[in-house]
């Protein structure tokens, strides 16, 4: 029986006697509020599960306040996926495809050529972090663990699945040796590193998704001793709010606003993320641009 207490959870872990370190996710209701957006073919569903995984296991990596966004932009069937992970665990994400109903295809024919883009936005300072890697590989944690292996240079391990009721993974980091001092400290490290690379590949995706992170672990770990932290829970959000969305109408300039009214009666913005509709009638236009200054006309028929 699946034991699934909260939306989606992520726990950490460490070795006690080792420089390795990793995260354990699984994501439950918090997934399939995610998919319930927008229809997916099963195939863009599992890559989406999957990105919003990795976004959760990277965003969980990092010391800052802000978010965490990775992107798949290349030629294949998925033109583009984002995946969007706070440092609160707010999670959302999208993908845009051309795929029908019941397609199945492969991880290389799905994304195509092109880059997997991992974006670090802080909320306290306008600096911005950005990696990109080629999308090669046999699937998406192969991407990844490039992708770590060339911006971070930390060996990384990642296991990732996903399917329509749940969403699960695992990362596991070899840090930086030089912390741990000792004739031979290196090579045992190697060894530790081995082992558990091993126990982590000997995971399959049902487990990831079912088992309980306490039973994964001791798979993953066997002997070696294993401190697992408490829980952190991960919900979808989305961050589209009326301000955001005020703030593009305006970005887009009185004339296409007026346009939209004159053709539709209204000036509609859905959020890609999350479905909502914002509304904007010949009034609301008026007011947004009237508190830029821009001088309007009251729209006629109104009073
Ligand atoms: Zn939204």
């Amino acid at each position: 029986m699946v034991d699934e207490p909260t939306a989606g959870e992520l726990r950490r872990f460490v070795l006690e006697a080792q420089p390795l370190r990793g995260q354990w996710v699984r994501l439950g209701s918090a997934w399939r509020d995610l998919r319930a957006c927008r229809s997916y073919p099963p195939v863009v569903a599992s890559l989406l599960g999957e990105a919003a995984t990795a976004a959760v296991l990277l965003a969980a990596t990092l010391k800052f306040e802000g978010t965490l966004t990775l992107q798949i932009a290349g030629s294949g069937r998925v033109r583009l996926l984002v995946a969007q992970c706070t440092d609160q665990f707010q999670l959302r994400a999208v993908a845009n495809h051309d795929l029908a109903a019941t397609e199945a295809v492969g991880f290389s024919e799905l994304v195509g050529a092109g880059r997997l883009v991992v974006t670090v936005q802080s909320e306290q300072t306008s600096a911005n972090y950005q990696g990109i890697v080629p999308l090669e590989g046999e699937n998406l944690a192969a991407c990844l663990e490039r992708y770590f292996e060339s911006s971070e240079q930390l060996p990384t391990r990642l296991l990732l699945a996903a399917d329509g009721e749940r969403a699960g993974g695992m990362l596991l980091q070899k840090l930086p040796s030089a912390t741990v001092g000792g004739e031979g400290s290196g090579a045992l490290l190697q060894q530790a590193w081995e082992e558990l690379r091993a126990g982590l590949d000997s995971l399959s995706p049902e487990q990831l998704l079912a088992a309980a992170a306490e039973d994964s672990l001791r798979r993953v770990f066997g002997a070696h001793d294993c401190r697992l932290f408490g829980p952190t829970a991960v919900r979808f959000a989305c961050r589209c709010s009326n301000a955001r969305v005020a703030s593009l109408v305006k970005s887009l300039g009185v004339e296409e606003a007026r346009a939209a009214l004159a053709s539709e009666g209204a000036l509609t913005v859905t959020c890609e993320f999350c479905g909502r509709d914002y509304r904007y009638d010949a009034v609301d236009i008026a007011q947004l641009f009237a508190a830029d200054g821009v001088v309007q006309p009251p729209p006629s028929g109104y009073n």
